[in-house]
C-alpha cells in the first residue's frame, strides 16, 4: 500500500513539474518537442528575393529563382523551379508581365499556396503605361518611392502568414524603409550635378521610365520594355539620330542584356560623325554579384545612380 501510494505522489511530481514548465517555459517545451515548421519563401526577381530577406531574416526560408545577369522577360521556370514553386507557403513575383514565360507556371499554382504580384499593389495612377494599350511597365523598383510600396506589401503578408513574428518583421521592415527614404534623398542630391540637358539616359531596353519620371530624366531605350521583342535596322538608325540631335555624351549597357545591340548604335552615331561613349554597365533587371557591389537592391540602385552621373557630368 506504502509503494502504491510513493509512485502514486512519484507521477505526480512528475506531471506537476511538467506541467509547470509548459506552462512558464511554453518556448522551449515546444521547441524540444518540435520547432514550428517555418514559412517556406520563394521570390522570382532578385530585387524582392532581397527584400523578403531583410524582412524576414531567421524566421523564413527563402528560395530565389532568378540570380545575377538573368533576364526576367525571357527567364522560363526549370523543372527545378516548378518543384521549389510547388514546395512553397508563399510565393512573391513581381507581376505586370515582368515574367512573361512564367505567368502560366505561377497562375497554375495549387490554390493553397499564396501568389502575390507585389508590383500590382501599387495604384494604376502611380505606374508607367506599357508598350501595348492597358497593360504597365513593369520596373517598378528603378522608383525608390514605389519600392517602398512593395516593402510594405511584403511586411503585410509576413506578418498575415506569421503572426508569432509580427514584431521583428516590423522591426527589419522599419529600418529597411528609412534606408530607402535615404537613397531616395541620395538620387535626389545627385542629380542636381547634372545640368537639366545632361539628363538623358540612352539604355538597351526601356527599363528606367520609372526612374525618369521620379528623377527628371528622359529615358530612351534601345528595345521596348519588354526585351522580347526583335530589333530592327531602323530601331539603331532612329535611335543614332536621335543621340546626334540632342548631343548625348554616353549611352549606357544593361548586365541582362546582351552588349552587341548598344555597340551597333555606337557605330551609326559615330557614321554620323558623332561619337558617343560606352558608359558602364546598368543593373536594370537584376542585381549584380558581390564583385560588382550590386548585390543588394539598395548597392544597385546607388550603383546606377553614380555611374549615371559620374558618366553624364561634364562641366
Ligand atoms: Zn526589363
Amino acid at each position: 500500500m506504502w509503494r502504491y501510494f510513493c509512485s502514486m505522489i512519484f507521477f505526480l511530481v512528475i506531471f506537476v513539474v511538467l506541467f509547470c514548465g509548459l506552462y512558464f517555459f511554453p518556448t522551449k517545451t515546444v521547441s524540444l518537442i518540435g520547432e514550428k515548421k517555418k514559412l517556406n519563401v520563394v521570390c522570382t526577381i532578385s530585387m524582392i528575393t532581397d527584400v523578403v530577406k531583410a524582412l524576414g531574416q531567421d524566421h523564413i526560408i527563402v528560395t530565389g529563382l532568378m540570380g545575377p545577369g538573368i533576364d526576367p522577360h525571357l527567364y522560363k521556370a526549370r523543372e527545378g523551379d516548378v518543384h521549389k514553386l510547388a514546395d512553397a507557403d508563399l510565393i512573391f513575383f513581381n507581376g505586370l508581365h515582368l515574367e512573361g514565360k512564367m505567368g502560366d507556371v505561377l497562375h497554375a499554382m495549387n490554390k493553397k499556396i499564396v501568389t502575390k504580384a507585389v508590383a500590382e499593389v501599387i495604384p494604376a495612377t502611380l505606374l508607367i503605361e506599357g508598350d501595348f494599350r492597358g497593360t504597365f511597365d513593369p520596373h517598378v523598383w528603378h522608383d525608390v518611392s514605389l519600392w517602398l510600396l512593395i516593402v510594405q506589401e511584403i511586411q503585410d503578408v509576413l506578418i498575415k502568414h506569421d503572426p508569432e513574428h509580427a514584431a521583428d518583421y516590423l522591426i527589419n521592415a522599419k529600418n529597411y524603409k528609412r534606408h530607402l527614404q535615404d537613397l531616395d534623398n541620395y538620387i535626389k542630391e545627385q542629380i542636381q550635378r547634372l545640368k537639366p540637358e545632361q539628363r538623358i539616359l540612352v539604355t538597351a531596353h526601356d527599363a528606367f521610365h520609372y526612374f525618369g519620371k521620379a528623377y527628371g530624366f528622359t529615358v530612351v531605350g534601345l528595345q521596348g520594355i519588354s526585351t522580347d521583342a526583335e530589333i530592327s535596322t531602323n530601331d539603331i538608325q532612329k535611335l543614332a539620330d536621335y543621340i546626334v540631335e540632342k548631343k548625348v555624351q554616353a549611352i549606357f549597357l544593361e548586365s541582362s542584356i546582351p552588349e552587341r545591340n548598344i555597340q551597333a548604335v555606337q557605330k551609326a552615331v559615330q557614321a554620323r560623325n558623332w561619337d558617343v561613349v560606352i558608359g558602364p554597365e546598368l543593373f536594370s533587371d537584376a542585381l549584380g554579384d558581390e564583385q560588382s557591389h550590386a548585390e543588394t537592391y539598395l548597392k544597385m540602385v546607388k550603383h546606377n545612380v553614380d555611374a549615371i552621373v559620374k558618366t553624364l557630368h561634364k562641366e
